[in-house]
């Protein structure tokens, strides 16, 4: 049977809400990747016997349970002990550890106190798992053809500790079979409209892959996993069904594996050498914020006016006041006027120009709550789009953000090398 994980997130914080237990999301993602899933996540305090009872109910049903939290030098963690005590185990000193201890505190100039010293200690029948980022190791015990795994809490100590030495562990000791993973990234395009494009690519995919949908606000992933026989068999599979997926997704597609539509604009402009700039009311900053979030962004990103309020449009884009008394701020003819007065300003090559109705106020009959104008200035013109978002404020922004990154995409396809 193939094995199946379980993770035991351990610590009160997360039971009050105080820390949001980031360690399942990752650790489950990771051991999806060595085709060993993770079934089932359980959070719980830091209590001795809420501990062994839980392990024990893991280990009725999973084969590897991998434990985060309660490893701390203080009192209240509680983990370390309650493992040698479910285990029956003596604790006792375990040199390599302890020199490993040493080493990171006299870096960082800390004296070794007494709890130090104590997170040396290890149960005697496990195996101790060097931590490359802290001072509490991890511990591996096997029982009965079962792996349990106990890591700190502390997030980059427990995924340091899970990529140097776990996973690898993990997929040795139960032969994982090879799993594969491509991660195709689209926008412009809902879920559902992708679901009928893909029908019937769907519906010929072979049975040892399958496509899986991943929307979030103004844009939808898309994740092709293929498991089992051999390795190069699996990897020629997924690149062939990539490239016939893209194929169909055309424009819709911008990248792949978590590449973001800044990075990919940020590419296509500095393979080009243009520049951009952007005129933001209802975005605030937001897309000049995204641009500049990638490195080597001054190469092509100038700068930016947020633009808020009608005086400020008029004052710094020569926005006609007239313009906006006819139209309203939220019209094609005032967002288009900000991208060509931006872009003549800014002496970039591009300019993007947002303006719209974010909420949860300001909605009316002909202009509601989610209504955006967004123009994209280019020496061979302007053009703009009307976008219906929804009602949520923060939704909106993000979503014309991308919609305005996405307008700039499309118009450096038309003329650009990639
Ligand atoms: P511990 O190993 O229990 O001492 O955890 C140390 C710190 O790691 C806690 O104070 C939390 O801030 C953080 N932490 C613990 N568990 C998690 C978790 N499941 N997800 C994210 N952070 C966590
Ligand atoms: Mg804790």
């Amino acid at each position: 049977m193939s094995p199946i994980a379980e993770i035991i997130t351990i610590g009160d914080e997360l039971l009050i809400g105080q820390t949001i237990d980031t360690n399942s999301a990752w650790i489950g993602e990771r051991m999806s990747m060595i085709g060993i899933p993770v079934k089932r996540i359980i959070s719980i305090s830091d209590n001795p016997d809420e501990i062994k009872s839980v392990l024990a109910d893991s280990m009725s049903r999973a084969s590897v349970i991998l434990i985060t939290g309660g490893l701390g030098p203080t009192n209240d963690d509680k983990t370390k002990l309650t493992l040698a005590d479910f285990f029956q185990s003596e604790l006792v000193e375990n040199e390599e550890v302890f020199q490993d201890i040493l080493q990171i505190l006299t870096s960082r100039n800390f004296p070794v106190s007494a709890l130090n010293r104590a997170q040396a200690l290890v149960p005697q029948n496990c195996i101790a798992i060097r931590n490359p980022q802290g001072t509490a190791p991890g511990m591996w015990f096997e029982k009965d053809g079962k792996v349990v795994v106990s890591m700190p809490g502390v997030p980059f100590e427990m995924k340091s500790i899970m990529e140097t030495t776990v996973l690898a562990r993990l997929a040795e000791f139960f032969h994982a079979p090879a799993i594969l993973h491509k991660t195709i990234m689209t926008t412009g395009v809902p879920e559902s409209k992708l679901a009928s494009m893909l029908q019937d690519w769907e519906k010929v995919l072979p049975g040892n892959f399958t496509l899986a949908y991943l929307p979030s606000p103004g844009m939808v992933r898309l994740r092709i996993s293929g498991t089992g026989g051999d390795q190069s068999a699996l990897e020629k599979g997924i690149n062939d069904l990539t490239g016939s997926l893209v194929h169909i997704l055309k424009d819709f597609h911008f990248g792949y594996d978590e590449t973001s539509l800044e990075e990919t604009i940020g590419q296509m402009l500095s393979n080009n050498h243009y520049t951009v700039s952007t005129a933001e009311s209802c975005t605030g900053g937001s897309i000049a914020s995204l641009i500049t979030r990638i490195p080597g962004s001054s190469m092509y990103f100038k700068g930016s006016v947020i633009a808020y309020a009608n005086e400020i449009k008029t004052k710094f884009l020569d926005v006609n006041e007239l313009l906006l008394e006819q139209h309203g701020a939220v019209s094609q003819q005032v967002v288009e006027q900000m991208a060509k007065s931006c872009r003549l300003q800014f002496k970039t090559h591009f300019s993007i120009a947002t303006s719209g109705v974010a909420g949860p106020g300001g909605g009316t009959i002909s202009k509601p709550v989610g209504t955006t104008w967004i123009a994209v200035a280019s020496e061979k013109g302007v053009f703009s789009e009307c976008f219906k978002f929804g009602e949520h404020r923060e939704r909106n922004i993000v979503k014309a953000s991308l919609a305005a990154l996405n307008m700039l995409r499309i118009e450096l396809l038309k003329e650009t090398i990639t």
